[in-house]
């Protein structure tokens, strides 16, 4: 794409629904952080970090992942993490942003989380007023760990959604090792309380563990919902219900459930007038970003447009403001001179 339209696209205020914290770490932030703690977790050079990053398929990314979490220790390396991805975000022109947080993965080591919900929603506050990004949490529970310790997850998201910037909760981890069907009773007191609903689906498992998150946890938004393209009355079902998913086709390719070569699951969505919205995945890890998800793949402009204003649309702010803010995009786009939609 050429440089100038690159520059508008930039300009653009953007809004991302599918990030995770723990995997915007870099490499470079990763070394950093494996400093802080004398390299206990088996990264000691960037050459390492590189190391840990290079798989070619999705048992190799869970390990990437986990070891990134790993260097995650105390609170203060959270706050790093955010104050970080934010200033990425920001330098792309992103002004809203819904990013996980994996708090089933501090439940499991049994800390205090308090202190680390704190240090999170301090950098948050700090980075809004510096740089003007929002950002929004999600707390992602991780499916193999289970339909208890993701009820420990809401139970503390309902304790704390009134007083931070808490708006969803989401499964994500080994789709395989872990059936949706074990959340629904999770997903049905989330969804009276009042969180927004989110579920990777699939990603590496068929349509029925996308019908499973569509109709019986009644998610809003699905990460990814790839093989969705196997069921045309799942296409179908989508579509009719408004249900919005996450293309992160970096993230696709190099966690080998896309090969690259064949059509992207995202021609059919357009296709079936599926909505969906573009997103990163794990920045850091991937060497992702928004505006590389628009640049490097063939998307038409109607569609990247539609794409956009679905970032807001379909992100979990109340009416008022999606509205505010697609206002400000509308005004944007027609200011830029982008192309029309
Ligand atoms: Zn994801």
């Amino acid at each position: 794409m050429e440089r100038e339209l690159r520059r508008k696209l930039r300009l653009l205020p953007k809004a991302e629904l599918h990030v995770h914290l723990e995997g915007s770490l870099d490499p470079a932030l990763l070394l950093e952080l494996a400093r802080r703690h004398d390299c206990a977790f088996g990264v000691a050079t960037l050459a390492d970090a590189r190391r840990l990053y290079s798989f070619h398929d999705f048992p190799g990314f869970l390990q990437a992942i986990i070891g990134a979490c790993r260097h995650l220790v105390t609170p203060d390396d959270y706050a790093l993490a955010v104050r970080e991805l934010t200033r990425r975000l920001a330098a792309q022109g992103i002004v809203y942003a819904e990013v996980f947080v994996s708090i089933g993965v501090l439940h499991w080591r049994k800390v205090e989380v308090a202190p680390y919900w704190e240090a999170i929603e301090s950098a948050r506050r700090q980075a809004q007023e510096q740089r003007g990004v929002r950002l929004a949490w999600i707390a992602d529970c991780v499916r193999q760990f289970g339909s208890e310790a993701a009820q420990r997850v809401l139970d503390e998201c309902i304790r704390l959604m009134s007083n931070y910037s808490l708006v969803g909760i989401g499964i994500g981890g080994d789709e395989v090792k872990g059936s949706a069907e074990w959340f629904i009773e999770v997903f049905r007191r989330a969804r009276a309380a009042g969180l927004g609903l989110t579920a990777h689906a699939g990603e590496t498992c068929g349509a029925a563990s996308v019908w499973t998150a569509a109709r019986d946890l009644a998610v809003h938004r699905i990460g990814h919902g790839l093989r969705a393209v196997e069921d045309h009355n799942l296409l179908q079902y989508l579509a009719e219900h408004d249900i919005c998913l996450d293309v992160c086709q970096i993230s696709n390719r190099k966690t080998g459930v896309w090969n690259g070569i064949t059509p992207h699951s995202v021609v059919d969505f357009d296709k079936w007038r599926i909505k969906y919205s573009l997103a990163s995945d794990d920045p850091g890890i991937f060497g992702s970003s928004l505006l590389k998800e628009l640049y490097a793949f063939p998307l038409d402009w109607p569609a990247r447009h539609r794409a956009l204003r679905q970032g807001f649309l379909a992100s979990f702010l109340p009416d008022s403001e999606k509205a505010a803010y697609l206002a400000a995009f509308d005004a944007a786009w027609r200011q830029l001179q982008l192309p029309n939609p």
